[in-house]
């Protein structure tokens, strides 16, 4: 395989430490989507403000929205950025849920320093293989690998599931000793996307299964387990949203005791996509609601910036833990 680009050149690291560190100190790497430039600073300048290790995550078509040959580049000048803002941080660039051997393969030459293939779709056995396939090729390269056991439900850009089912804790062992896969993403109630449950006003969310997670961590004593779907649906965002012209009935997420309690786990890796999406939205829609004739758009993806900055440091140190982890 010839690199066109290869991550470490880039001033990327693989998950590796990151994970390791994560599993010894008992917090979660936050691995947050981004497909534009703000979102990328925003997400940057929150991660050295509070000192954590970040993983840069973007699915298929958030790489093809950025362009594919532009998106390595955005992560160096995210390197560039982090040091000149004297602080530099752990970043892994991180393709998520890789749909196909080709794909992963792709981004492994264009300078990600970790994949995910997701082949939770498939029966086991097409899913161990697929998965083992793009490990063999990763590890050439040191570039680290996440697979998946178990299905959520939920629609987040090409993945979508009606029903989810959980991780069978008794497949586990045998799908990371055969895949060799460095990381594990299973499904124990979480979902993706802004409208995770059907709950009525004042219901809580049906609980996650902390005894799957419990049963798989025993299986694999010390394997860095991840979790997707992990949005709290942060109500203050929906409610402005709705406030300036909006329409998001019934959105709701992961409570935060519950996210807390996973990082502390055996969870080392947890994906937040649209909590960041809502804190960006709700701050357009304010600025755009109350300045109607404005159409500079730095006056309001300036404001969504800052949201998003908020936001990052808040998920860091209040949720997640990995505030001076670095
Ligand atoms: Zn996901």
């Amino acid at each position: 395989m010839i690199h066109k680009l290869y991550y470490p050149d880039l001033g990327l690291v693989n998950t590796t430490e990151m994970f390791q560190q994560a599993m010894d100190e008992g917090f979660a790497v936050p691995a947050y989507n981004f497909n534009n430039m703000e979102q990328l600073q925003a997400i940057i300048a929150g991660c050295v403000d509070t000192k954590s290790p970040v993983i840069l995550q973007v699915s298929g078509s958030a790489r093809q929205y950025a362009h594919p040959a532009l998106l390595p580049h955005l992560a160096v000048g995210a390197v560039a950025m982090a040091e000149a803002l004297g602080h530099p941080i752990p970043i892994a660039l991180h393709l998520d849920h890789g749909s196909s051997f080709e794909l992963c393969r792709d981004c492994i030459e264009s300078g990600f320093s970790s994949v995910m293939i997701d082949g939770s779709h498939l029966p086991f056995k097409e899913n161990t293989d697929l998965t083992r396939r793009v490990v063999d090729i990763a590890h050439d390269f040191d570039v680290t690998v996440e697979g998946e056991l178990g299905v959520l439900a939920g629609i987040e850009d090409e993945v979508a599931a009606e029903q989810s089912h959980y991780t069978r804790p008794e497949e586990v062992e045998e799908f990371v000793g055969q895949t060799g896969v460095d990381s594990l993403a299973i499904s124990i109630g979480t979902s993706h996307g802004a409208y995770k449950f059907k709950v009525k006003p004042g219901e809580e969310p049906p609980p996650l299964r902390f005894d799957i997670l419990e049963a798989v961590a025993r299986r694999v004593p010390g394997f860095p387990i991840v979790l997707h779907g992990a949005s709290s649906v942060m109500p203050e965002y929906v409610s402005q949203i709705n406030q300036y012209g909006g329409r998001m009935d019934d959105a709701v997420g992961i409570p935060e005791s519950q996210l807390r309690q996973a990082a502390q786990s055996a969870v080392c890796k947890i994906n937040i996509d649209s909590d960041g999406r809502l804190a960006m939205t709700a701050a357009i829609r304010k600025v755009l609601a109350q300045n109607p004739g404005e159409f500079d758009p730095r006056k309001y993806l300036g404001p969504a910036r800052d949201a998003l900055v908020e936001m990052v440091k808040y998920k860091n140190e209040k949720v997640l833990g990995s505030a001076n982890r670095s």
